[in-house]
């Protein structure tokens, strides 16, 4: 008799280690197979991650796999890219496979759809409900029968009755198609040169089917869409799969019909609001190879590709694309190590690349590909600062004269306007006129935020929220709060006072309920039958309004200035954005950067259009600090509702750190917000040079760390966003 086969399955909770378990006589499982597993108490979906073997008295504890689950195992690539992933960023293993098995509990053969049709003589026993549900199916015509035992308003139970009864039949329905496949030849555009010279290098790294990553630099509306729709159209071609990543679900809809007019049908789709069921589905038609394209947020990177081809991540640049909770990573960065590990091109595409992209393109890691002008020959917007220390509006507005005469010009014309704040609800600050006493959270280190619209104070950190005091808590003053500085509600009170007679909407993600109402509005704006856009970032990203003709920047300065070192890329890249919704279709368009500082590189570069200049004196700065890309960061945040106890423990650990002369350890000190959500944060920042393994050195430091007590956590992050 030989002895019983054991293996270990990875099971998706927050351990490093797969467990052993048998194979029952008579399974045969192999490598990568999904399966169910008891796991103490439950059972458990996992993933074979190999042959396992005896270890003395395991034959005691040894439990055996239920179940396979019948999907397609997952591939070696993927399970790879768990373990590089897992590795990199510090994560449990168990909990980087959980993202690849995110669909786990909907897995495993589809419930039939059934349908009903027509099939005998009406049924001796007639009741009004069987009746309404006799005249839906008169046309002889098969339905599902949920649906018609809605339209007909009856429980499914009648129609049950009437298929016993013999008046009805049960017909078994193919479930709808998830995909269909894309048609290259569908509607191909005629492509500028510029556009075919893009196109065709991509075709080329496609059919190359080797790892190579290319940066597709285009101008907004330089039509990079269509250009990459080119190396999609090639891995349709070759028969291999393409994920396309894109930092909004918001924008996807718009995307998904834009492919459909490309391809002749919608691409599968992956994201939190795609229903379990067809998720479930999704994933599994991505691991049998039936689906070929996708597209999808962040998450999308786990999906089980078993011929994959081609990786595409929409503007690369995205700060969305860094997930910052549970699993910390950065979904760019590690769209280009999945890339490498498939061994298959990737394409970064941007108007504004992040730093290291755009360092790497410079250091000709990266191969570049530039659409340096706008498709139609629309100029780019004619850009002017607005100094507010000398043409400021009068205290308690925030429109400029001179970008309140550009707006209504504008609407005068027929164009549109955008004012753009980044900032919700209608003030940051709410403070007492008695004694300067201030609203802030109780939760958080972090005023609250007055939204007037829904007569609440909100904490934008933690969520708390409370009506608006009648008195001040400290001083007991009645009616004595003035709100300081504006929000996007306020904005709008001030557009309505300077424009009475036109057509004004807020746009804020607080103020607009689900994606599909937000497309609602997205289509009114498109459609013109809005005249002035009060916006937060929600309206900077990829939207085309034709005819929006002016964007006016509210506050250019927020967000410089800050300590962290990132902020003047990610303010340049939000406000070249922004600035690159005016003037898509109505010839010149024109834009208006309000600040207190026009000498600001930042600022500069924008008023210029010299991108150079930005990424000229960023990169320097970098260098000379030693920032990303130019070295290594890591953070260590340790958060506890005790201050001492939380700041001791830092300090603890501080002092375990292993020396070595290549890392630099700054901190502890106060994160940048030291109270969150009622806990206290301490930060310590570990920077390094770039040839250096900072995993491997924080993996080691942390194996020394004390246990944590007290509900104190703590918490890696490898390459964090903010420094
Ligand atoms: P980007 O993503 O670079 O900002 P888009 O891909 O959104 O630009 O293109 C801007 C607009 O120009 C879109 O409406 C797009 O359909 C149109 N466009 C770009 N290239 C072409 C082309 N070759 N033929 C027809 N329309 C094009
Ligand atoms: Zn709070």
């Amino acid at each position: 008799m030989t002895a019983k086969r054991i293996v270990d399955v990875l099971v998706p909770v927050a351990l490093d280690h797969p467990y052993s378990y048998g194979v029952p006589r008579g399974m045969t499982v192999e490598t990568g197979q999904v399966v169910r597993v008891p796991l103490g108490p439950r059972e458990s979906t996992g993933v074979v991650w190999g042959e396992g073997e005896w270890k003395p008295g395991l034959h005691n504890r040894l439990k055996d796999i239920t179940d396979i689950v019948p999907v397609p195992p997952l591939t070696d690539e993927l399970r790879g890219f768990v373990d590089w992933l897992s590795n990199y960023t510090l994560s449990p293993r168990g909990m980087v496979l959980r993202m690849a098995l995110r669909m786990n509990e909907h897995l495993g053969p589809e419930r039939e759809r059934v349908g009903i049709r027509l099939a005998g003589p009406k049924p001796q026993r007639m009741t009004p409900a069987r009746g309404r549900v006799l005249r839906l199916l008169e046309d002889g015509f098969v339905r599902p029968k949920g649906e018609a035992a809605r339209e007909a308003g009856v429980s499914p139970s009648v129609i049950d009755g009437l298929v016993d009864d013999g008046a009805l039949e049960a017909v078994a329905l193919k479930p709808e198609p998830i995909a269909e496949t894309p048609d290259p030849t569908y509607d191909v555009p005629t492509l500028t040169a510029a556009q075919e010279k893009a196109a065709g290098a991509l075709r080329e790294a496609v059919k190359a089917e080797t790892f190579a990553v290319t940066l597709l630099d285009g101008v907004t509306g330089s039509g990079k869409t269509d250009v990459y729709f080119e190396a999609v159209a090639q891995a349709v071609r070759a028969g291999r799969q393409t994920l396309i990543l894109m930092p909004e679900i918001a924008l996807t809809n718009a995307f998904l019909d834009r492919f459909a007019a490309r391809f002749g049908v919608r691409p599968a789709e992956w994201h939190s609001q795609v229903a379990p069921r067809r998720r479930a589905r999704t994933w599994a038609g991505i691991a049998s190879g039936e689906i070929p394209v996708v597209v999808g947020a962040r998450s999308a990177l786990f999906l089980p590709f078993v011929n994959p081809g081609l990786i595409i991540v929409d503007e690369e640049h995205d700060a969305v694309y860094k997930q910052e909770d549970g699993v910390h990573y950065h979904a760019r960065d590690m769209a280009v190590v999945r890339a490498r590990i498939a061994n298959v091109p990737i394409i970064l595409s941007s108007a504004t690349p992040s730093v290291e992209t755009e360092v790497n393109a410079r250091k000709s890691r990266y191969t570049r590909l530039s659409l340096p002008e706008r498709f139609g020959g629309q100029q780019m917007p004619h850009m002017e600062a607005i100094d507010l220390k000398r043409e400021g509006p009068i205290r308690g507005r925030y429109i400029a004269p001179r970008l309140a005469e550009a707006v209504g010009i504008a609407i005068e014309r027929g164009e549109q306007a955008l004012l753009f704040l980044n900032r919700r609800g209608y003030a940051p600050l709410t403070l007492c006129r008695g004694c300067g006493h201030r609203l802030q959270c109780p939760n958080c280190d972090a005023w609250l935020v007055e939204h007037r619209f829904r007569r609440q104070l909100s904490c934008h950190h933690c969520g708390f929220t409370t009506s608006p005091p009648k008195s001040c808590p400290k001083c007991n003053a009645v009616d004595s709060f003035v709100a300081v500085g504006p929000g996007v509600e306020r904005l709008e009170e001030e557009v309505a006072s300077l424009f009475p007679n036109a057509r004004a909407m807020v746009l804020s993600s607080d103020l607009i309920v689900g994606v599909e109402r937000m497309q609602q509005e997205f289509a009114e704006i498109a459609e013109g039958r809005v005249d002035i856009v009060v916006g937060t970032q929600l309206v900077a990203k990829g939207h085309h309004f034709p005819k929006l003709n002016l964007v006016g920047v509210v506050d250019a300065d927020m967000g410089l200035g800050q300590g962290d070192p990132r902020a003047a890329e990610r303010t340049f890249q939000l406000l070249h954005q922004v600035a690159g919704r005016a003037g898509r279709e109505t010839g010149q368009g024109h834009g208006f950067l309000q600040t207190h500082q026009p000498e600001h590189p930042v600022i500069r570069a924008l008023l210029s259009g010299d991108r150079e200049a930005f990424y000229g004196s960023e990169i320097a700065s970098r260098e000379k600090f030693g920032y990303p890309p130019f070295g290594r960061l890591a953070s260590l945040v340790v958060t506890g509702a005790d201050k001492h106890k939380t700041e001791a423990h830092a300090k603890k650990l501080v002092a375990l750190a292993p020396s070595d002369p290549a890392v630099r350890i700054l901190g502890p000190a106060e994160a940048p917000l030291a109270l969150v959500r009622g806990r206290h944060r301490y930060r310590v920042l570990i920077k390094s040079p770039r040839a250096f393994d900072l995993s491997g050195y924080m993996r080691d430091w942390i194996a020394l760390a004390p246990k944590m007590t007290g509900g104190i956590k703590r918490e890696v992050d490898i390459d964090p966003q903010s420094f």
